[in-house]
């Protein structure tokens, strides 16, 4: 039952969603979104993630170097800075404790006390390298207000509450006051006699005049800055600018970029994008920050060069994964090339009924039908059957198995199958491989023993082919099955010869070639082949005597490729050309003799052509053996009279002749034996002409059931022997069966004018498989023919090893 499928219309809706069924299902990818969309979104996500990682990783190290280093620095500015408070503090409560100023406060010398003191400060002023440090002398309670005392610079009101509880400490003895006090560090000291106190003295050292004297690490620049609380102390033309609780003092260092952000005690550092910044600040002895400095770190090369440095990498990544991407992509059209290649040779590799009208029928559509028909050729090879699906424009792996009937629509848009299309070629490459395997073994009899020699012969050097070298050699090899099958049962040798000087002229583009016949008998070699007959590649001696064709006297293949005078008899410029000389041995002897040119700048891969030719001439071998034989037939009239078939002396001269050819070729040829069941009774009842014309009618039958290439042989009065050469192992049954129902079925006429029924039987047997000499194949072929009478006559019996039980033959 034939049924077109149904044609599916979809919404454009659903044909989105299918798209994207397709698009998440692995199985429904093709070759090109496997190799090389997946790997370009993987290379894409793995450029994504270097980068993300590594500007991550780098920003991180540099954020941990920074604040390594800007915690160093203030470790280092910190302990400066204490250090030179302290040189001050000490060397100031030394001075309140000498008994020289003691007497100076004594006699109230105000001058006298204030040069003393500077005179013990300034060298600590000098060394440590401060601008300024300010004294104040006060000799009496009196003076205590802001600005007062003497050469007092300090008009501070926190000053006092200092001055007033030093002025009444006699109980404790020497004591010292000391706070912070915005920018500047005071430090008060009562100066007392015999515990009385008898004067005060306050320095103050600024930290603008300290910052001077320090030493900055490079590329880091110092603001300082107060508490806002503070700041109103500070001279207007002072404050520069402010930044959360704090404002900056001008440093006179130039311009500083100051922190964006509030920095607290605890968050001391600020990481910015091209600055950085600490804040060491100091707190009063309520521990309220008054003061700071600000250290300020300058990191833009660092950030750009890791910038810099992300981004190298990130192009190295990118270009990488394009570099592997233009493989992938070379490669998919190598490995697309090679698969179509591959189709193409199966397709001739595989010569039924079906592939044929495949082939010459290239604008078809496929229409479906289930098919539950044990016969049909597309049935039994259901992979065939896709395989053959795809190489239309119809792709449906739903239908694989289906039957497909090849029927012609004027557009492929009008075939029914066309709307099931789909483009999965990773199922085309399966249905390939599938169908490649299934016919793997029918190939490799008809030309893989061919190629696996061919590879053998290249040499010894080991050389691992391309893919494109396979693809060709495959390709070489299914045109030399096409052309082994398409010279099988050709009629006479002229049409081999025809078809080989095709092959000369289409698949190896040979300009100058000439092909000899030698016939043994006449001791003669005649051209049968030549591109220029007006000027022949060989002298004419040869055709006259051809003992002195090297090739055909040696039996080996003859090159001037290295040895121009090898074979004198050359008709050619050998600065131009390679001459090549290859016989042909048949049944043991030269039979034709192949001459060609070719150009001596191309021989270097020309000589790659002469192992193919070798093959091609190889297998008119066996086919000119029995169509030469046939003609010596003719000659010698090896013919029954009667019947026009060959007789038993042809029978010997084509075992002499082809024997040793089969074995060397390991081919199977099949035997079979035929005797007419009860002939006699046709004798018997309507005399011998009407016998004699029967067995004409016999042979007829017998002929239109064999191809031409086989023999058929007079064997007896009314036994034929059938010689099937090149027959495939097993198959000499199926026609002996075919001969056998042909006889059945025919009306046989007698000269009366009346009908009758004739029925044969065959027996069959194999060379080499049953026998390994033909005349034994021929007497078991006989064995089983008996054994085909003995069990009731018009039957087909194959040869047992159990049939013959004689030990000797
Ligand atoms: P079966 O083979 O089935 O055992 O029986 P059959 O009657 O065919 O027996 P058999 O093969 O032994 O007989 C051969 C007969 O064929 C003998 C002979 O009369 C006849 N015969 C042989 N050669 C010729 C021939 O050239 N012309 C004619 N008319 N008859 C022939
Ligand atoms: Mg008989
Ligand atoms: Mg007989």
């Amino acid at each position: 039952m034939r049924g077109a499928p149904k044609k599916v219309i979809k919404s454009r809706w659903e044909k989105i969603g299918f798209s994207l069924l397709k698009l998440i299902n692995p199985s429904d990818w093709n070759l090109s979104f496997r190799f090389i969309v997946i790997p370009a979104i993987i290379i894409l996500l793995m450029v994504l993630l270097i980068w993300a990682f590594f500007s991550r990783s780098m920003s991180h190290l540099t954020r941990e170097h920074l604040t390594q280093r800007l915690e160093l620095t203030g470790v280092w500015l910190d302990s400066q800075i204490s250090e030179k408070f302290r040189l001050v503090e000490f060397q100031s409560a030394r001075l309140s404790e000498d008994q020289n100023l003691v007497n100076l406060f004594n006699e109230q010398d105000q001058t006298g006390t204030y040069s003393y003191l500077r005179s013990g400060l300034d060298p600590v002023k000098q060394t440590q390298g401060f601008s300024s440090l300010d004294i104040c002398v006060y000799l009496d309670p009196e003076e205590f207000s802001p600005g007062a005392g003497w050469n007092c610079p300090v008009r501070d009101r926190i000053l006092r509450p200092f001055l007033e509880q030093a002025w009444t400490v006699r109980e404790t003895g020497h004591e010292k006051y000391v706070d912070s006090y915005g920018l500047s560090r005071i430090m008060v000291f009562p100066v007392l006699d015999r515990m009385e106190t008898v004067g005060v003295f306050a320095v103050r050292l600024g930290l603008g005049p300290l910052a001077a004297s320090l030493d900055r690490p490079r590329g880091t620049t110092l603001a300082l800055v107060v508490h806002n609380e503070y700041h109103s102390n500070l001279a207007p033309w002072l404050v520069q600018t402010g930044f959360g609780s704090w404002t900056a003092y001008d440093s006179r260092h130039g311009s500083v970029n100051l922190p964006s952000k509030d920095l607290s005690i605890d968050n001391h550092i600020s990481l910015e994008k091209n600055q950085s910044f600490l804040l060491h600040s100091y707190l009063n002895s309520q521990g309220q920050p008054v003061g700071g400095v600000v250290v300020g770190l300058d990191h833009s090369l660092i950030t750009s060069h890791n910038q810099a440095y992300t981004r190298y990498l990130t192009l190295i990544v990118l270009t990488l994964g394009l570099a592997v991407i233009l493989t992938l992509y070379i490669n998919l059209v190598k490995v697309k090339n090679f698969l179509s290649k591959l189709k193409r040779m199966i397709i001739a590799s595989h010569s039924n009924d079906f592939s044929d009208r495949f082939e010459t029928d290239p604008i078809h559509c496929l229409d479906v039908m289930s098919c539950h028909n044990e016969e049909c050729p597309v049935y039994e090879n259901p992979s065939l059957v896709c395989y053959l699906e795809t190489g239309s424009e119809a792709i449906s792996p739903e239908w694989r198995d289906t039957c497909i009937f090849l029927n012609k629509y004027e557009s492929c848009s009008a075939c029914p199958v066309y709307a099931l299309k789909k483009g999965d070629e990773l199922d085309e490459m399966r249905n390939v491989i599938n169908t490649m395997m299934r016919l793997w073994s029918i190939f490799l009899d008809r030309s893989g023993r061919l190629l696996s020699q061919v590879l053998r012969s290249e040499g010894s050097t080991y050389h691992v082919p391309s893919l494109d070298d396979v693809a060709t050699r495959m390709e070489q090899m299914a045109k030399l099955t096409t052309f082994s099958h398409d010279i099988r049962g050709v009629y006479q040798k002229e049409e081999v010869y025809e078809q080989l000087e095709n092959v000369f002229q289409e698949v190896f583009k040979i300009d100058h070639y000439i092909l000899f016949e030698v016939n043994q008998s006449q001791n003669r070699m005649t051209p049968v082949v030549e591109s220029h007959p007006e000027s022949s590649l060989c002298k004419t001696d040869v055709l006259i005597s051809p003992e002195i064709c090297r090739a055909k006297r040696m039996s080996e293949e003859v090159s001037s490729a290295n040895n121009p005078a090898l074979c004198p008899h050359f008709n050619c410029d050998h600065s131009r050309y390679v001459r090549y000389c290859i016989p042909l041995v048949m049944g043991g002897q030269v039979g034709t003799v192949f001459s060609f040119l070719v150009p001596r700048s191309e021989w270097h891969w020309r000589r790659e052509q002469v192992i193919i030719l070798r093959k091609y001439m190889e297998e008119t071998a066996p086919i000119l053996t029995t169509l030469r034989l046939l003609d010596l037939t003719r000659e010698q009239s090896l013919r029954d009279p009667l019947t026009h078939c060959q007789n038993r002396r042809f029978l010997d001269e084509f075992i002499k002749q082809y024997e040793p050819l089969s074995i060397r070729e390991e081919k199977t040829i099949g035997f079979l034996m035929a005797d007419l069941d009860y002939f006699k009774q046709v004798n018997d009842q309507y005399g011998h002409q009407a016998g004699d014309a029967m067995l004409k009618q016999v042979v007829s039958i017998i002929r239109d059931g064999i191809r031409s290439s086989d023999l058929l042989i007079r064997y007896g009065g009314e036994e034929f022997l059938i010689l099937l050469p090149q027959v495939e192992p097993g198959m000499s049954e199926a026609v002996a069966e075919k001969i056998r129902v042909l006889v059945e079925q025919f009306n046989f006429e007698t000269i009366a004018g009346i009908t009758i029924k004739k029925t044969i039987s065959l027996g069959v047997a194999e060379f080499p498989h049953d026998a390994d000499t033909m005349y034994k194949a021929i007497k078991f072929s006989d064995v089983a023919l008996y054994e085909a009478k003995k069990t009731g006559r018009n039957r087909v019996v194959r040869f047992k090893k159990e049939m013959w039980t004689t030990e000797e033959y």
